[in-house]
């Protein structure tokens, strides 16, 4: 008899509710929980697909080291340990801890036991040279919440159930789910918004899913999307709109912001934008006459070249009409798992206090950008990176020119990757370390709650049992972290005293302290009603600790306790951009532009038949009038070209995006793992990030501009001509 196992999806932010059947060791069906009180039945095709990874043939389950020729044999776990203890221990006295680069994927920050020992084992290692899936997408809202509110993990999100009014600029979240905003079913409350009387808003390149959806969709040319925030809140200043001293009581720095908006009138950002005026001081003054509104902006808006101004100027829009920390605004949650909290303790709050060797780009929340690792590699010097680690992430797909990095990982010395797959990236490890599946171990979300509209906290038993040799991402990061003398804190010394004591790491023990010290936390006093990870348990669906307060004081973590509005990175970018609008377009450009799709998890997951089943997904968008210039018709491959790379790809023609911008969906490009992933080799696609530039890269955080590539477009007979 199956027996029923309730579980939050661990593949993105939205967590929604599954209810899965389990006989033994085999996950016998999938279903939407309907019970789940956070999601309601709703759950994506991915969702539906968890059990799929758990029974994948191609999955890695032994650990296996690289021969020679490029395949693989499995060893034992001891000696893989004791292989790479050698051989990073090797490294790190010859060549310092640099030498070792860390590059973590998004599925890491969906596992509480692997966060929590991440800092331990980078700390161990003692590498300044850590780098993420979030330095491509993240970085500059972690640099916005450090210069306005104190805090690089004090994320504000669109109270989007509340609000009457939704601005929502380079972002899908019907597609995505909400990114940076946790909200299963975002489709039923974008239509509640309609319901209630409110309004939708969607500026983008692309119509998008979001879009379709939308009372109003606004195209904007890619890259722009600064200058498009601060022409509206150039307007509400010229128009009195704006409440200088309601926000001087919360907020420092208006006036110098105010002194630079001049150069961003509608009229002057027009042709950089590709709004017309009219539209932009419509829309600016519908957005503040909206009884609660906010504007969120994301990826698209956050991954071009001034993404972290855009972001900064997101946050200024909202502060400019009253929204920050405002019901349906723009609200600080308050988790039981304060990732805010812990910044500090965990270093994680700064900015540029370390940069990159070769071309100086600056650290946030102690990663560099990805798009520094090729040329860390390849360039010799002290700190070169002679090895790496990678923890559940495919940078060779993820990052900007990805086919020289791969190039570049084959000329380290030694490479482990903890994970599921061999992939592009992994391919290239000298040991594959495979973790069990998520659905094996316990969950709790460590870093959505920091993001979602109301304060829950979970935890989920495992679903099925692990096989007696299978390790948990977080075991075989601790057998790293004491190969190399350290353990689960990332201090020698206090590592080195656990060890001695017998004292054994146990990551639930570790997040109820976290729990009981949050702020929802009982403090261990016998007599609170604070929680504790007990109580947690006691609940299937968890606990729903409420929605968002009202107010910021209570979050800001400036000494003074206010916003700081006008932080120098910022008042240089706006005078960057300023400069930038004015400069001649060429009319012929054509700019690439990403694309999230719904039955896609980043670089993975297609090896799963269900999600790669129907109609070719990695296709170029075109729109018809581009199309024509290039000679090209629906279906046919076309040939796509960057500063830095070719690839030949499918064209759709459609009007759904704009004139002058083609977009390509990104996480695909499998042809190099066909040998491991029959199904994903055989819907290989091509690599977006063949195109991006790694060395084009935004000014203060120096993330990869992945949004507004120049690129030429043709068809595939000019490839053989060329
Ligand atoms: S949106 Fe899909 S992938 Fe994300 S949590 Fe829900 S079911 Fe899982």
């Amino acid at each position: 008899m199956p027996t029923t196992a309730l579980r939050r999806c661990n593949l993105c932010e939205a967590g929604c509710g599954l209810r899965l059947e389990v006989e033994g060791d085999r996950i016998v069906a999938v279903a939407p929980d309907p019970d789940d009180p956070w999601s309601a039945g709703y759950v994506c095709p991915k969702g539906m697909a968890i059990a799929a990874v758990h029974h994948d043939p191609d999955r890695v389950r032994r650990p296996l080291r690289r021969r020679p020729d490029g395949g693989f044999d499995e060893i034992g776990w001891d000696e893989a340990f004791t292989f790479a203890g050698a051989r990073l221990r090797e490294i790190r006295s010859a060549h310092g801890a640099d030498a070792i680069a860390v590059y973590f994927g998004n599925p890491m920050v969906h596992n509480y036991s692997a966060v929590f020992m991440l800092g331990a084992l980078v700390n161990t290692i003692g590498t300044r040279n850590r780098t993420s899936a979030s330095s491509q997408d993240t970085a500059p809202r972690f640099a916005a919440s450090h210069y306005l509110y104190g805090n690089t993990l004090l994320l504000p999100v669109p109270d989007i159930d509340r609000t009457d009014y939704l601005l929502c600029i380079g972002s899908n979240p019907v597609v995505s789910q909400g990114s940076a905003m946790v909200t299963p079913n975002v489709r039923a409350r974008l239509r509640a918004i309609g319901e209630r009387g409110g309004r939708v808003v969607v500026v983008d390149p692309r119509q998008t899913e979001t879009a379709k959806l939308a009372d109003e969709h606004v195209f904007i040319r890619p890259g722009s999307d600064a200058a498009f925030l601060l022409a509206l809140l150039q307007v509400l200043v010229e128009t009195g709109r704006v409440d200088r001293e309601r926000i001087a009581e919360v907020a420092s720095g208006l006036a110098e912001v105010e002194q630079r908006l001049g150069a961003f009138s509608p009229e002057a950002t027009a042709s950089f934008t590709g709004i017309a005026p009219d539209v932009t001081r419509r829309l600016a003054l519908e957005f503040a006459a909206a009884r609660r509104g906010v504007a969120y902006t994301r990826i698209g808006t956050c991954n071009n070249a001034f993404g972290t101004l855009g972001t900064w100027a997101t946050d200024l829009l909202n502060i400019a009409t009253g929204r920050l920390g405002a019901e349906g605004g723009w609200m600080f949650p308050e988790p039981a798992l304060d990732g805010a909290q812990f910044t500090r303790f965990a270093g994680l709050n700064g900015h540029a206090r370390w940069k990159s060797r070769v071309r100086g780009l600056p650290e946030i929340a102690c990663d560099l950008p990805a798009s520094i690792l090729a040329e860390e590699i390849e360039t010799p010097g002290q700190g070169q990176i002679r090895a790496m680690l990678t923890l559940a992430g495919n940078p060779v797909l993820s990052t900007p020119n990805g086919p020289r990095l791969d190039r570049a990982l084959e000329r380290l010395d030694f490479m482990v990757s903890v994970d599921l797959y061999v992939n592009e990236t992994t391919r290239h490890a000298d040991l594959i370390l495979p973790p069990a599946w998520a659905l094996a171990e316990d969950h709790s979300e460590p870093v959505s709650p920091s993001v979602s509209l109301r304060n829950t906290v979970r935890w989920d038993p495992p679903v099925v049992a692990r096989a007696p040799d299978e390790l948990a991402d977080w075991q075989i990061m601790l057998r790293l972290a004491e190969e190399l003398g350290g353990g689960p804190v990332g201090v020698r010394w206090v590592d080195g005293l656990l060890r001695r004591i017998g004292f054994r790491y146990d990551p639930e023990r570790a997040l109820d302290l976290l729990l009981r010290l949050g702020p929802h936390g009982d403090r261990f006093l016998p007599w609170s009603k604070g929680i504790n990870l007990k109580k947690v348990q006691a609940q299937p669906y968890g606990l729903d600790l409420g929605p968002a307060r009202t107010g910021i004081r209570h979050r800001l973590q400036h000494r003074d306790h206010k916003v700081h509005l006008a932080a120098g990175p910022f008042l240089a970018a706006m005078e960057d951009l300023a400069r930038e609008i004015m400069c001649p377009r060429d009319g012929g450009e054509l700019l690439l532009i990403g694309r999230r799709e719904l039955r896609s998890n980043n670089s993975w997951m297609h090896n799963l038949p269900a999600l790669v089943a129907g109609r070719e997904r990695c296709v170029l968008l075109v729109h018809p009038a581009d199309a024509a210039r290039a000679g090209l018709r629906d279906s046919q491959p076309a040939r796509l070209e960057s500063r830095v790379g070719t690839v030949i790809v499918p064209v759709r023609v459609s009007d759904e995006i704009m004139e002058g911008v083609v977009s390509l969906p990104h996480g695909w490009g499998h042809a190099a793992s066909g040998p491991w992933q029959a199904v994903a080799g055989a819907h290989a696609g091509v690599s977006a990030n063949d195109l991006t530039d790694d060395q084009h890269v935004e000014g203060i955080v120096g993330q990869s501009i992945l949004n507004g590539v120049p690129v030429r477009l043709g068809a595939v007979a000019d490839v053989v001509a060329a």
